[in-house]
C-alpha cells in the first residue's frame, strides 16, 4: 500500500479522500488554491501545497504545479477526486510518465471513453445496449445526414462527440430544421471541445436516468455494485440520487450491471466507473461512460457497504479485487440531497460566508461535507456544499429519514437549496418514484421560476 497520496481536488471530496487515506493508513498530502487556504480540510492533512491563485486553471488544473507538488511532498500516488483533471487522459499520462500513480483507469480507456463516439462504438462490440443513432460520426453529405435522420426518426438529438456537463447537444423535431442544427452544433462543438465531430441519435422523450457503479481491478476482475437512479436533475445537473431504482426489476438490472462488469473486462478497465443509461419502456440505452468516482457513489457506498473510495486506492496500488459478484448484496435504501449555495428558485450562486452550520444527524443519516460555521464558500468553484443522505431498510424509510434531516439541518449566511430539497421530498410523485428526467424542470416550469 501506498505511505503518501497527493489529493488533487477540493471540497468535500478531498476530505472523503483524505478519510479513505486515514482508514488505510496512507499519509495525504493536500494541494489547494489561495481560496481554500483556510479551509479546515487543509488544514487536517498530513501536508498541504498551495498550487496557485484561486481560479481553477491556475490551480486545480494546473498540471505542471501539481506535479510538483507531488514530487516535493514526495508522494507516491495521485486521487483526482472527480471534475477538474480526473478524466484529464492527458494528465494521467503525465502522472504516470512522472513516476506517480493515478488513482483511476489507464489513460486509454480514459480516452476511449472521452470521446462519446468511440465510446458508443465500444459499448456495441461489448454487448452494451446504446441509444439507435448514427453508426459513429455523422458524414459531411447532406444527403447522407438526412437519411440517417430518417431512419432513426424523429426526434433526434446531435452530441458532439467530445461534450460534456450538458454542453454540445441540439435537439431537433422536424426534417426541415435538421441540416441547420447540425452545422451550428459542429461549429459550437469545434469552438468549445477544439472537435467538430458530431453523431446524431434518437431523441428519447420521457427516460429515466439509471446509472450502474463498476469496479474493476489490473486483472480483469470486476463486478458491479447495482445502481442509481438520478433523474431529479435541473439543467443535466443532479440533485437528488437513490438506490436502488425504483420499480425496475431486479432481473433486468442485474442483466444490465453483468454487462458492464463484462464491458469492463473485455476492455480491460481498471478502477472505479460508471455506466450511465437512459431508461424508457422497459430498455436501457447507454449514454457514456463516467472513468472517475462520482458525487453520488455515497449512495452506492450505503446500500452495498463497500468503501468505493479505499477500493479505488487498493486497485491502483495493484490489489485484486476483494470480492466476486456473488458478494455484492443489496441492502436497505439510500438517497441523497445535493446542499448547493444557491437560490432556491433561481438557482443564482450564494457564495460568502456561513455564519451558522448545523448539520442533521441521528440513525441512517450521513453528511459528507467541508463545511463548517464561519466557513466562506468561495465564488470561484462548484456551489455544492454538502451532500446528505439517509439509509433506511425500505425506501419509505430512507424518505422519512431524509425529511427529518432536512427539517433539522440549518445554515445562515447564505442561501441554500435546501427548501427545495424539502418540497421535493414531500412532493407525491417524487414519494411514488420513477420520475422521468425532465420532472423537475417541468415541475418548476408550472409554479414559473
Ligand atoms: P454530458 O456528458 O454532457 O453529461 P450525456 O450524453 O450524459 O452528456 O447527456 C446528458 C443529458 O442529456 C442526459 O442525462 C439526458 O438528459 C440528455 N440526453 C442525452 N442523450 C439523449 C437522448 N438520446 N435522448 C434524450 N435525452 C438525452
Amino acid at each position: 500500500m501506498f505511505e503518501k497520496l497527493l489529493i488533487a481536488n477540493r471540497g468535500e471530496i478531498a476530505l472523503r479522500i483524505q478519510r479513505a487515506c486515514r482508514e488505510l493508513g496512507i499519509k495525504t498530502v493536500v494541494v489547494h488554491s489561495q481560496a481554500d487556504t483556510e479551509a479546515k480540510y487543509v488544514k487536517l492533512a498530513d501536508e498541504s501545497v498551495c498550487i496557485g491563485p484561486p481560479p481553477s486553471r491556475d490551480s486545480y488544473l494546473n498540471v505542471p504545479a501539481i506535479i510538483s507538488a507531488a514530487e516535493v511532498s514526495d508522494a507516491e500516488a495521485i486521487h483526482p477526486g472527480y471534475g477538474f483533471l480526473s478524466e484529464n487522459a492527458d494528465f494521467a499520462e503525465r502522472v504516470e510518465k512522472s513516476g506517480f500513480v493515478f488513482i483511476g483507469p489507464r489513460p486509454e480507456s480514459i480516452r476511449l471513453m472521452g470521446d462519446k463516439v468511440s465510446a458508443k462504438e465500444a459499448m456495441t462490440k461489448t454487448g452494451v445496449p446504446v441509444v439507435p443513432g448514427s453508426e459513429g460520426a455523422l458524414p459531411e453529405d447532406p444527403k447522407e445526414v438526412l437519411r440517417i435522420a430518417r431512419t432513426v426518426g424523429y426526434p433526434v438529438i446531435i452530441k458532439a462527440a467530445g461534450g460534456g456537463g450538458g454542453r454540445g447537444m441540439r435537439v431537433v423535431h422536424t426534417e426541415a430544421a435538421l441540416l441547420n442544427a447540425v452545422t451550428m452544433t459542429r461549429t459550437e462543438a469545434k469552438a468549445a471541445f477544439n472537435n467538430a465531430t458530431v453523431y446524431l441519435e434518437k431523441f428519447l422523450e420521457n427516460p429515466r436516468h439509471i446509472e450502474i457503479q463498476v469496479l474493476a481491478d489490473e486483472y480483469r476482475n470486476a463486478v458491479y455494485l447495482g445502481e442509481r437512479d438520478c433523474s431529479m436533475q435541473r439543467r443535466h445537473q443532479k440533485i437528488i440520487e437513490e438506490g436502488p431504482a425504483p420499480g425496475i426489476s431486479r432481473r433486468l438490472l442485474e442483466r444490465i450491471g453483468s454487462r458492464c462488469a463484462e464491458a469492463c473486462r473485455k476492455i480491460g478497465y481498471r478502477g472505479a466507473g460508471t455506466f450511465e443509461f437512459l431508461f424508457e419502456n422497459g430498455e436501457f440505452y447507454f449514454i457514456e461512460m463516467n472513468t472517475r468516482v462520482q458525487v453520488e457513489h455515497p449512495v452506492t457506498e450505503l446500500i452495498t457497504g463497500i468503501d468505493i473510495v479505499q477500493e479505488q486506492i487498493r486497485i491502483a496500488a495493484g490489489e485484486k479485487l476483494r470480492f466476486r459478484q456473488r458478494d455484492i448484496v443489496l441492502k436497505g435504501h439510500a438517497i441523497e440531497c445535493r446542499i448547493n449555495a444557491e437560490d432556491p428558485y433561481k438557482f443564482t450562486p450564494s457564495p460568502g460566508r456561513i455564519t451558522h452550520w448545523h448539520p442533521p444527524g441521528g440513525p441512517g443519516i450521513r453528511v459528507d461535507s467541508h463545511a463548517y460555521t464561519n466557513y466562506f464558500v468561495p465564488p470561484n468553484y462548484d456551489s455544492m456544499i454538502a451532500k446528505v443522505l439517509a439509509y433506511g431498510d425500505t425506501r419509505e424509510q430512507a424518505i422519512r429519514r431524509m425529511r427529518i434531516a432536512l427539517s433539522e439541518m440549518a445554515v445562515e449566511g447564505i442561501q441554500t437549496n435546501l427548501a427545495l430539497h424539502r418540497e421535493l421530498l414531500a412532493d407525491a410523485h417524487f414519494v411514488t418514484g420513477g420520475t422521468s428526467i425532465h420532472y423537475l424542470e417541468q415541475k418548476l416550469a408550472l409554479r414559473g421560476t
